[in-house]
């Protein structure tokens, strides 16, 4: 959605698209999102530079709207634009006044650029005569807190007011904010950065799609890294643990980690697909792939790698059999909040080795020196750190 005529591309594939009924959910107008924040980030910094900023957020979508649409719709969305823009300028001035934002002010602020590129895309669509509703998700998508910068979907409430939005305005063709939803309380939140695709695969669930396409910017997943390895190609298919794996521990920057769990309890099937490349049939990510390629050269499918990590090998004479030797060692892991990625221990139990990033060695290293202080004085144990490893492998058979 980067410019007005990647949103009149966007509009075209949503009309070119065969399905009976289709449920569109947009993502902002590219850099909108990282303007919206650096909007509250000066404002609470008492930089009066976010009017100038705000203006260039204003000018960035009238100018998109004034070259796709005309009309009443753009005297609509125009109107509209002008309205949201009055507040959230009163909203930054209070800001910008206090000097603080509260989250609830800055999660209603960030979240406008999908509410302005839905918009727009839902005008395109009625452009061409189609029957096409908008939805805002703030009235149908309901998320609690789940940690630092995560929510959980509240899968029973949304579910009841996506019903009741239905029983209002039925329509082939809904086009939707991602990104943005409410808390039980009805205020307005965000799924966080790059929550888009969480946004899909949640209400993909909700209304049990038969499919969720993420469109992106390319042909799909990548058997392995492209920039490291010039012979990677793109997968055809992937599990969801596959997918799981690729994403989630090895950082494969195609969807929102969190976007494949909600799709997976219904086993409905996630596609890639890049919207600059409409020839390219993209990576299906389901429940069990079909072995298309049964030959020994495909029996590798993927690789991957994660740099700079270090390896702790714990071991020594004084663990075998002493119960509560792992606690130990990974409480005072916690401790210094170390993210462990990896654990193994021998049969013999006189060792174990785990995996933490290489910038928490230092720390990870002080405090097991301190819990087990008495054990290595007494010779019973020993730590190896090797902080020079630079790779954990994945591999993924077919
Ligand atoms: N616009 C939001 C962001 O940039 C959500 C998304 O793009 O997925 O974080
Ligand atoms: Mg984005």
């Amino acid at each position: 959605m980067g410019t007005p005529q990647r949103i009149q591309n966007v509009a075209d594939v949503v009309l070119g698209d065969s399905s009976e009924r289709k449920l569109i959910i947009v993502s902002a107008m590219s850099k909108v999102t990282d303007m919206m924040y650096s909007l509250v980030h000066k404002a609470q910094s008492r930089d009066d530079s976010y009017t100038e900023e705000l203006d260039k957020v204003f000018e960035k979508h009238m100018a998109a709207a004034k070259d796709l649409l005309d009309g009443e719709n753009l005297a609509r969305f125009l109107s509209q634009l002008h309205s949201d823009i009055s507040n959230l300028r009163a909203m930054l001035r209070a800001i910008y006044i206090a000097g603080h934002a509260t989250e609830s002010f800055s999660e209603f602020v960030v979240g406008h650029g999908e509410l302005w590129s839905s918009q727009m895309l839902s005008y395109a669509v009625q452009k061409s005569g189609a029957s096409c509703s908008w939805m805002d998700t703030r009235e149908v998508l309901v998320v609690k807190p789940s940690g630092p910068d995560m929510v959980d979907p509240d899968y029973v409430e949304s579910e009841k007011r996506l019903e009741k939005w239905f029983s209002r305005q039925p329509a082939e063709i809904i086009v939707a904010t991602g990104f943005i939803a409410s808390t039980a309380e009805n205020i307005p939140t965000t799924l966080k950065r790059d929550g888009s695709d969480f946004s899909a695969a949640i209400i993909g669930s909700l209304v049990r799609a038969r499919q969720v396409t993420i469109w992106t910017d390319v042909d799909g997943v990548f058997s392995a890294d492209p920039r490291k390895v010039s012979e990677a190609v793109i997968l055809s298919t992937l599990s969801y643990q596959e997918a799981w794996e690729m994403v989630i521990s090895f950082g494969a920057n195609v969807l929102h980690p969190r976007t494949i769990i909600p799709v997976m309890k219904d086993n409905i099937p996630i596609v890639i697909r890049n919207m600059f490349n409409l020839s390219a049939p993209g990576t299906v990510i389901c429940k069990q792939p079909a072995n298309e390629d049964a030959d020994l050269d495909a029996c590798v499918k993927s690789f991957a790698t994660i740099d700079k990590l270090a390896l702790v090998n714990v071991e020594g004479t004084g663990m075998a059999g002493v119960p509560g030797t792992s606690s130990a060692i990974f409480s005072a892991v916690k401790e210094v909040g170390a993210n462990v990625i990896m654990i193994s221990q021998v049969v013999s139990e006189h060792s174990i080795c785990f995996a933490v990033p290489e910038k928490e060695v230092a720390a990870v290293s002080a405090a097991l020196h301190v819990r087990f202080r008495e054990a290595l004085a007494a010779g019973r144990l020993l730590f190896r750190l090797k902080s020079f490893m630079i790779a954990a492998f994945l591999l993924l058979l077919a």
